[in-house]
């Protein structure tokens, strides 16, 4: 087939043979609702049944008609898509709505501004430099505040009207910088070499095991996927990881990265040291529910230990629903649902309706940078074709008081009731059924003791949840995937539109891959 053979060679050599071994070389090439389409080698039309949705991005399906109507219009109205460096009426209109509801559903007492961007990553990077950029402009202003003390001080000592007292320094770790403590310009010196190791300190960042947030440059620094990771851990930032749930992980963190600045006051006549905190964090960031790491959801507990980390440190919040958000959960922030607010919010995915790339930071306004407007941009970025689109799709979400939202949910609930079923007529196959509304995740015990030598082999090459995926195409016609970095669980993404045959079709197949597994019957398994 050349149109495969052409990717083979000039775009992904080796995923291209990746994905012919595990049976997904597929070109599909035509989309409607929850189906897509390709032509076997017959040239007969196949039809397949998608739980996958795009990662995340079909919510609503593929080329749903309302937002392909909104498309339409544009194209028609000759909508200008490249007027940069303009005020951008659908941008501003887009990032309102999306304000308004993030207000509504996160319970915020404040709105949001957006940064606009293009991919999931982007979005992330942008929180990134924001944050970065918070929290330099942070240490500027406690510097000039340090400065004009010490100018205060050194005054009133000229005017002989304070001393500095002999055991200054004792309890600081200033001592290894001091040699006469009766002298005021050793004093600075002291003070200023102390703080000037401190400042270099490099930001730190907080994420979680398992995370996923992007694979660029610095995005990729927080997704927790070594394979991802490695090759380019000398780029970049500073990293602190967190196991999910684990909120005494935090206080450790606390503890550990302790770092103070001195500054320097008069107190009963006297020159005294005051230590000030150094704004260390820059960001913390947290998916609600982790989708590559293999469907984990944040515990309210653990919600609450996050928020109060973040708030002794006043370090920003980053709540990625670029999977988890647009109603996908049942709600339009999943965060909310265990009672998390953000300081800034990430989204994409189905806010580009499965037809726009695009993606949003939303920063509370208070925190908001005016300046980040300035030296943050991209050229296809606040296009108004993609904010046309989402503004579509969030008409669609918000139509009859967020029916689809119940929607979701609904289907959802669903879904995982037919799967929680299957699991307990096959609990030697199925470990668990995880996850919320459409964001499912189904993990498979690791086959580590089966007989059969190609079961066993996937359970160290970490293949299963792929080799089931293979057979679920070829031989069901289900597209599934396994999340990436947990192999044995597949996820399911299906659009709000799955009705109750669908889930009867997959349950079936699910059915079938645990007689299989179950019986060791691996000729099946092998797709013709
Ligand atoms: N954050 C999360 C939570 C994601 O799931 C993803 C994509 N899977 C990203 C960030 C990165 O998005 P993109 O692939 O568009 O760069």
């Amino acid at each position: 087939n050349p149109m495969t053979e052409r990717y083979e060679r000039y775009v992904k050599p080796q995923m291209a043979k990746v994905l012919r071994a595990i049976g997904l070389d597929i070109n599909y090439q035509r989309a409607v609702g929850n189906h897509l389409y390709y032509c076997d080698e017959h040239g007969q039309e196949r039809e397949v049944l998608d739980f996958l949705g795009g990662y995340g991005a079909v919510l609503l399906g593929h080329n749903p008609p309302q937002i392909l109507d909104a498309a339409r219009a544009m194209l028609d109205a000759q909508v200008p898509v490249h007027a940069q460096f303009s005020l951008r009426g659908r941008s501003g209109e887009l990032a309102e709505a999306l304000s308004r509801i993030v207000v509504r559903d996160s319970g915020s007492d404040v709105d949001f501004v957006t940064t606009f961007a293009n991919t999931g990553a982007e979005a992330i990077e942008a929180a990134i430099k924001h944050a970065e950029l918070e929290r330099v402009l942070k240490l500027d202003r406690l510097l000039d505040a340090i400065t004009l003390n010490i100018e205060r001080v050194r005054e009133a000592i000229r005017r002989g009207e304070v001393e500095i007292p002999h055991d200054l320094y004792e309890a600081t770790d200033m001592r290894e910088w001091v040699f006469d403590v009766r002298s005021f310009d050793d004093l600075i010196v002291a003070l200023i070499n102390h703080n000037s190791r401190e400042l270099a300190r490099r930001p730190i960042f907080v994420a979680l095991e398992k995370s996923f947030h992007g694979k660029l440059a610095s995005s990729v620094q927080l997704t927790w996927n070594k394979n991802f990771r490695r090759a380019f851990q000398f780029l970049g930032l500073k990293t602190r990881f967190v196991a999910m749930n684990d909120a005494d992980a935090l206080d450790r963190i606390t503890s550990e990265e302790e770092s103070e600045l001195f500054d320097l006051d008069i107190v009963d006549g006297q020159v005294a040291l005051v230590r000030r905190t150094l704004p260390q964090y820059a960001a913390f960031l947290i998916e609600p529910i982790q989708g590559e790491g293999g469907i984990h959801e944040v515990s309210p507990e653990f919600a609450r230990a996050v928020r109060r980390f973040c708030n002794l440190h006043d370090c920003p919040l980053v709540i990625d629903e670029i999977q988890s958000g647009m109603g996908r959960s049942g709600r339009f922030l999943a965060s909310a649902q265990v009672g998390l607010r953000g300081d800034y919010y990430t989204l994409s995915k189905a806010l580009g309706g499965g037809i726009a790339k695009l993606s949003a930071l939303l920063v509370r306004s208070d925190r908001y940078q005016k300046d980040f407007g300035l030296i943050h941009s991209s050229t296809f970025a606040e296009d108004d074709f993609s904010a046309g689109v989402a503004l579509a799709v969030l008409d669609a979400l918000e139509a009859n008081d967020g029916a689809l939202y119940q929607q979701a949910e609904a289907r959802g609930d669903a879904l995982r009731q037919a799967l929680e079923v299957l699991r307990a007529r096959f609990p030697d196959v199925i470990r668990e059924v995880r996850g919320r509304g459409l964001f499912l995740g189904v993990e498979f015990h690791p086959r580590d003791n089966a007989s059969s030598q190609i079961l066993r082999t996937t359970a160290y090459a970490e293949s299963l949840g792929y080799f089931l995926s293979g057979y679920l195409l070829r031989s069901e016609g289900i597209r599934v995937a396994p999340t990436g970095s947990a192999p044995n669980v597949l996820r399911l993404e299906p659009s709000l539109h799955i009705d109750d045959a669908d889930i009867a079709r997959l349950v079936a197949a699910l059915e079938r891959v645990c007689r299989i597994l179950q019986a060791e019957d691996t000729l099946h398994l092998v797709f013709p």
